[in-house]
């Protein structure tokens, strides 16, 4: 397949609230949308997952588009011959900016699946129709107002939530959660928030108030940790910042050191480095699940399609457009359906369409790429 063009967008979209974990805050969502167009006029599109500022993982808005525009892209569009596999290829000699690849390898994928006339849920290999979600629930000001919240998400149906947790943002939230619905699948996530030492504290309030699911309490090199963690556990010790290849998750698995792995699209490097670490996890009877970055539709379709795969068997973190955006990148928006479910989209390559004047009105800055940029370098 040949390309004709590349078009990348800074956008932003206000978030319908804050959502804070243990990083920090974020209000608007900036993010970097890629639109690739083959020579015979079909378009691909992939959403940049990277935030504003280095905090869930060490590439910005800024470094991607730094990596897109002069590494990624142009040789892409300079190639007679451009498809998925071969990008993943001449990507391999650069380090790290996993989430620029995939912001290149999803739109690719989008691409080649509307070219067959299939969905990228299809192409990957998916069978599901609908696939189970829960909510992430950000820190809130107060535990009241934490507790209200909660009540809000299960009201809108869904049947499992996340908290994100840390050092002082734990035990009273928890207990509060607890008591008002006892019967709720709760998880945490702690976006490697506690140091080692406190592996005790961290243990004795899974356990206190029947903790399904503890995501990454420790920093992502702290293997040993998680191992210590995980062992006798009586709840699942799940990774997510830690696993970003093969060989973490391999060594990861080796060391006892998960029992539940968190994939997220952009934090590996793109649909198929999540699809192949998802299999390598199950086939280890580790279950696998689609965690969000926070996308717009763009990448919320790319992770629901992937959700559709038989190896992700927990809910993923994949709620309805309106969890956090009241103006959606794309139409239909995603909504929560029966069972606490979203419907993988029919229609081909990611099955939505992208909204042209919310796009507009979000736009920032804007780069277009031909194959004459690619033949110049
Ligand atoms: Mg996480």
């Amino acid at each position: 397949m040949e390309l004709r063009s590349a078009r990348l967008e800074e956008l932003e979209l206000p978030l319908v609230e804050p959502f804070e974990t243990s990083f920090g805050v974020e209000r608007r969502r900036r993010f970097l949308l890629l639109e690739l167009e083959s020579a015979d006029g079909e378009v691909g599109y992939g959403e940049c997952a990277a935030a504003t500022e280095p905090l869930y993982s060490g590439e910005t808005v800024g470094s991607a588009w730094e990596m897109l525009t002069r590494f990624l892209l142009p040789p892409l569009l300079a190639r007679a011959d451009a498809d998925v596999l071969r990008f993943r290829r001449d990507a391999e000699r650069y380090r790290g900016h996993r989430m620029a690849r995939a912001t290149v390898e999803t739109a690719l994928i989008d691409l080649a699946a509307r070219r067959q006339g299939r969905s990228v849920g299809r192409w990957l290999g998916g069978r599901r129709t609908r696939v189970e979600v829960g909510v992430s629930v950000g820190i809130q000001p107060t535990v009241p107002a934490l507790v209200r919240r909660v009540g809000r998400y299960l009201d809108d149906g869904y049947r499992r939530v996340k908290l994100k947790v840390k050092p002082g943002w734990d035990v009273r939230p928890l207990a509060a959660v607890r008591s008002e619905f006892p019967d709720l699948e709760l998880w945490v996530d702690a976006n490697q928030a506690y140091p080692v030492a406190a592996a005790d504290h961290v243990r004795a309030f899974a356990r206190r108030f029947q903790v399904a699911q503890v995501e990454q309490p420790f920093a992502e090199r702290a293997v040993r940790a998680h191992a210590d963690l995980a062992l006798h556990a009586g709840f699942r010790v799940c990774l997510d910042e830690s696993i970003v290849d093969r060989a973490s998750l391999d060594d990861a698995i080796a060391a006892r050191a998960l029992t539940s792995l968190n994939l997220k699209t952009a934090r590996v490097g793109g649909l198929l480095s999540a699809r192949e670490l998802a299999r390598a996890a199950v086939r280890r009877g580790i279950p696998a699940w689609v965690g969000g970055m926070l996308e717009t539709g763009v990448g919320r379709a790319h992770n629901v399609h992937l959700a559709s795969l038989a190896p992700f068997r927990l809910p993923g973190d994949l709620s309805a457009s309106d969890r956090y955006y009241s103006q959606e990148l794309v139409d239909p928006p995603f909504r929560l359906g029966p069972g606490s479910t979203l419907e993988v989209p029919r229609g081909t390559g990611i099955g939505v369409e992208v909204v042209e004047s919310v796009r507009a009105r979000a736009r920032r800055r804007s780069r277009r790429l031909t194959r004459s940029d690619g033949r110049r370098r």
